[in-house]
């Protein structure tokens, strides 16, 4: 049975776009394909579908799936909510090591690790818990750590319009330590910054030092 086949089946008929159209699909239609996946994947590597330990797991990966893939249906006003508020100082302000866990897009593997923000305020500042939400709503998606780690610097640029900010990620990818080159112990950091080239050499040095 070809994957069509299969889908339009559990969708009681009917063509289903695979691709560009398929993120207008409803709620139930996703769930019915990412269910639909997970059978697929079993049956792909030789497992026995009807095997009692497997009952109910398409469903239960379709769920986790779509819980790791939250922040596809969040905006930055969900994540930063009522969360800005005026600066009472000029200081850096800093939160590090906040844990994010997300998907690689390239081998639909996790990837996971630590944020740490940095920046110098210009007339808001963004209440701590926010940096957390807005990390986690592009974690929660399928990514590239490079580009996680600039969408989180340019949302908080969106949100406060700080003088300078930067963001530091150190991310473990399952994709190189479980096969691949099967480097356990490797760790992929990146960093961007939005603004530094304004500030002083010195506020630039102190910024990148509360990162480390
Ligand atoms: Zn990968």
């Amino acid at each position: 049975m070809t994957l069509n086949e299969l889908i339009s089946m559990k969708l009681g008929g009917g063509k289903l776009a695979l691709r560009p159209g398929s993120g207008a699909m409803a709620g139930d239609e996703k769930k019915c394909l990412a269910t639909s996946a997970g059978e697929l994947i079993l049956m792909a590597v030789g497992e026995d579908l009807a095997r009692p330990g497997l009952d109910r797991t398409p469903e239960r990966f379709a769920k986790a799936l779509r819980e790791i893939c939250s922040g596809y249906t969040m905006t930055l006003a969900d994540a930063v909510g009522e969360g800005v508020f005026p600066a009472e100082g000029k200081g850096i302000v800093s939160v590090k090591d906040v844990e994010f866990y997300s998907m690689c897009e390239h081998h639909m593997l996790p990837f996971y690790g630590q944020v740490s923000v940095a920046y110098l305020p210009n007339e808001k500042i963004l209440g701590l818990s926010k940096i957390p939400r807005v990390v986690d709503m592009y974690a929660r998606r399928f990514q590239v750590q490079e580009r996680l780690t600039r969408q989180v610097a340019d949302a908080i640029t969106e949100a406060i319009s700080p003088r300078a900010v930067v963001v530091k990620m150190t991310g473990s990818h399952m994709c190189m330590m479980m096969r691949g080159v099967e480097k356990q112990a490797s760790v992929t950091t990146t960093e961007f910054a939005v603004g530094v080239e304004s500030l002083t050499e010195t506020e630039k040095a102190r910024l990148y030092s509360s990162l480390s």
